[in-house]
């Protein structure tokens, strides 16, 4: 789903959201069901959990690694969660990108605003539950948090929900309906897509066109 073949670059499609909320799923969905679709790859120093996907979102290191990285200037972007550091990997976002792939980046609201000013016409989009009382069932379900990494996770989400007005679009992931919140954000794109400032190029050879073609017009005076 790139703009069009002027506009052969793929779109940034930022998504972020309390943990919990249930990006990974979301995001996982669309890659599975939807073509031109890729996920951006981050350095985190966040320990390996055994439900991480293979070497597909993350790639783990130690502290020493990560501030290395990102003096040589392969973090795009960074920030601190729960006192481990999550980066972006720059080169493997810019191979994607060239490709003319539609990135998706799984990332906190830090890394979202990041992005946007980087890249302005990166697509920031909040994912959010019906109720906060769905993340602590989330949370708690996966398992994956003792007790005070889960208190930490939602006092970070009560403070992301305040950058609501930040993004530029919301999607709801109610329980059990991670298909329908995929196919919002697909949908969200395509018409990004079609946004007018995304197509100057083609604007462009339009008015070229018509004016070399011009004189070819049916003079009114002709019947
Ligand atoms: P988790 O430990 O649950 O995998 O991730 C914790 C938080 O860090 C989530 O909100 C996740 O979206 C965010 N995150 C993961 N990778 C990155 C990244 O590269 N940059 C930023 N800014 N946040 C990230």
């Amino acid at each position: 789903m790139n703009c069009c073949e002027n506009c052969p670059r793929g779109q940034l499609i930022v998504i972020s959201g309390p943990s919990g909320v249930g990006k990974g799923t979301v995001v996982s969905l669309i890659l599975e069901t939807y073509n031109g679709f890729s996920r951006s790859k981050s350095l985190t120093t966040r320990p390996r959990r055994d439900r991480d996907p293979n070497d597909e979102k993350y790639e783990f290191c130690d502290r020493d690694t990560f501030n290395k990285r990102f003096e040589e200037g392969d973090i795009l972007e960074r920030t601190e969660y729960g006192g481990n550091y999550y980066g972006t990997i720059r080169s493997e976002l810019e191979k994607g990108v060239e490709e003319g792939k539609n990135i998706l980046m799984e990332i906190d609201v830090n890394g979202a605003l990041q992005i946007k000013r980087l890249y302005p016409h990166a697509i920031l989009i909040c994912l959010l539950p019906d109720k906060f009382s769905d993340l602590i069932t989330r949370l708690r379900t996966r398992g994956t948090e003792d007790p005070e990494n889960m208190k930490i996770r939602l006092d970070e989400a009560k403070k992301e929900i305040t950058y609501f007005h930040e993004f530029d679009y919301v999607v709801v992931n109610s329980s059990g309906k991670a298909a329908k919140a995929a196919e919002e954000i697909v949908g969200i794109v395509h018409a990004d897509s079609l946004r007018t400032a995304r197509h100057n190029e083609f604007y462009k050879e339009l008015l070229d066109s018509l004016n070399s073609e011009g004189s070819g017009c049916p003079d009114a005076n002709d019947n």
